[in-house]
């Protein structure tokens, strides 16, 4: 599924960018070119200027002169004196050069012959364009001298700037269809990126169905049996199995009301009501209710707080007094018969720290980041009816709602600590 949107997505991107970089090239090629041609056109008009004023002054047209306003071959120059061609014209030069002096001629009547019926008002000097084989620039002129009149038309071919045009169109050929790719690799990571957290919490979602129905299957099969078993059971028997339906049911309840408050911190509908607290108060009662548990597994509980008034601490009670309980339960239920366990509230800069200390097994450090993990439990076995492995995330998820943390240490000789930072801020009056 991630896959498919990855691949449709990275197209998606590639063809956006494709289609921008084209209309981005076209649109730059276009005014390009044209601001090429209206340069080129200029120029050549400027040219045609000098040339008409020269053979204006020029009493003599020498070779020398002639091949300078050739320009090098840049130009072709055709000059007529008195309707005879001048010795420049010579066919033998080149007979193409000739045909193309007809083609152009052709084209400048065809252009004006229309409007100017008497081929001698037809307008000069005109500067205008015809195509052959290739395209053209042409000017023809009539220069008025005392005894004579000299017909100058020169023709410019494109060809050079044409090259010119389609090099650089090649260039952006080239650049775009390597921008194209650049773009789309990078698109496709971006894209990976992007859909790298929704697919982890996708699956995130699977594993928690899946852990979630493996819970919920024990105790339903434990209850429908012991139902069935009830039905055909001595009236003096019942009650063993109604208590058994009783407890999976109470199992079953807490499962429910531990998601329903991991659904509740994923949907962000907690309800923080945040207001003072006395933290130490709130270890005093947890102290004073967790006693009696320990007690019958022969665990000594112990407290220590600190001597200075701890100030208020803007949190919400009744979440807060959940975490200390998942910690104590925790560390009640995992410390074997006859040890330790120390509630430690001390205070630092901006923040209270609170420590519970146990001397149980401890916890690995490869396991240390994996038991905040959902359905997770160290016991792989899952032996234990009591334990879903909820209780350390539920208790993550409350501290990171107060913008607290919970850390997980080694306890010196053996055993777990879990430290807990409040950070102390008032509470809006
Ligand atoms: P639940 O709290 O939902 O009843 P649980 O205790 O297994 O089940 P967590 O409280 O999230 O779940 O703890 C996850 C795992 O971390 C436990 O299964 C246990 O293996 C390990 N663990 C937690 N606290 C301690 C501790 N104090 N000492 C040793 N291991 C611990
Ligand atoms: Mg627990």
């Amino acid at each position: 599924m991630f896959q498919k949107a990855h691949q449709k997505l990275t197209v998606l991107c590639t063809i956006l960018i494709t289609s921008v970089l084209t209309v981005m090239t076209l649109v730059y090629l276009g005014v390009s070119e044209k601001n090429l041609m209206e340069n080129q056109m200029a120029s050549f008009q400027n040219d045609m200027d000098v040339i008409a004023s020269n053979v204006g002054m020029q009493n003599i047209l020498t070779r020398e002169w002639y091949h300078t306003i050739e320009f090098n071959g840049r130009y072709m120059v055709f000059l007529t004196d008195n309707n005879i061609p001048l010795w420049m014209n010579n066919p033998s030069r080149e007979a193409s050069r000739d045909l193309i002096y007809d083609q152009m001629m052709e084209k400048y009547f065809s252009l004006y012959r229309q409007s100017h019926q008497n081929s001698f008002d037809i307008p000069y000097p005109v500067t205008f364009t015809f195509s052959t084989d290739e395209n053209y620039y042409a000017y023809f002129n009539v220069i008025e001298k005392e005894d004579s009149h000299i017909m100058l038309s020169v023709v410019y071919p494109l060809h050079a700037i044409e090259k010119q045009i389609n090099r650089q169109r090649i260039q952006f050929f080239i650049i775009d269809l390597m921008t194209i790719y650049i773009l789309s690799r990078f698109a496709s990571f971006l894209v990976k990126r992007i859909l790298q957290p929704i697919e982890t919490n996708h699956q995130e979602q699977i594993r928690f169905v899946a852990a979630a129905s493996h819970e919920l299957r024990t105790p339903l099969a434990v209850i429908l049996s012991s139902i069935d078993a009830c039905r055909q059971a001595a009236p003096s028997e019942k009650d063993n199995f109604l208590r058994s339906i009783e407890a999976e049911s109470k199992r079953m309840s807490r499962l429910i009301t531990d998601m329903l408050t991991l659904a509740g911190a994923d949907n962000h509908t907690w309800n923080i009501q945040a207001c003072p607290t006395q933290l130490d108060t709130l270890l005093l009662n947890a102290y004073e209710s967790f006693t009696p548990l320990a007690r019958q597994k022969n665990i000594s509980l112990q407290i220590t707080l600190p001597e200075e008034q701890i100030p208020d601490c803007s949190c919400d009670e009744q979440r807060i007094t959940q975490v200390i309980g998942i910690l104590l339960h925790n560390a009640i239920s995992y410390s074997p018969e006859h040890s330790t366990i120390t509630i430690l509230l001390s205070m630092e800069t901006k923040q209270a720290v609170l420590q519970i200390i146990d001397h149980g097994p401890g916890i690995p450090d490869a396991e240390k980041e994996k038991v905040f993990e959902r359905f997770y439990r160290v016991d792989k076995s899952r032996s234990s009816k009591e334990h879903f492995g909820l209780g350390l995330c539920i208790a993550a998820e409350i501290m990171q709602a107060h913008h607290g943390a919970i850390q997980i240490k080694d306890t010196p000789g053996g055993g777990t600590t879990f430290v807990v930072h409040f950070p102390i801020r008032t509470c809006p009056q």
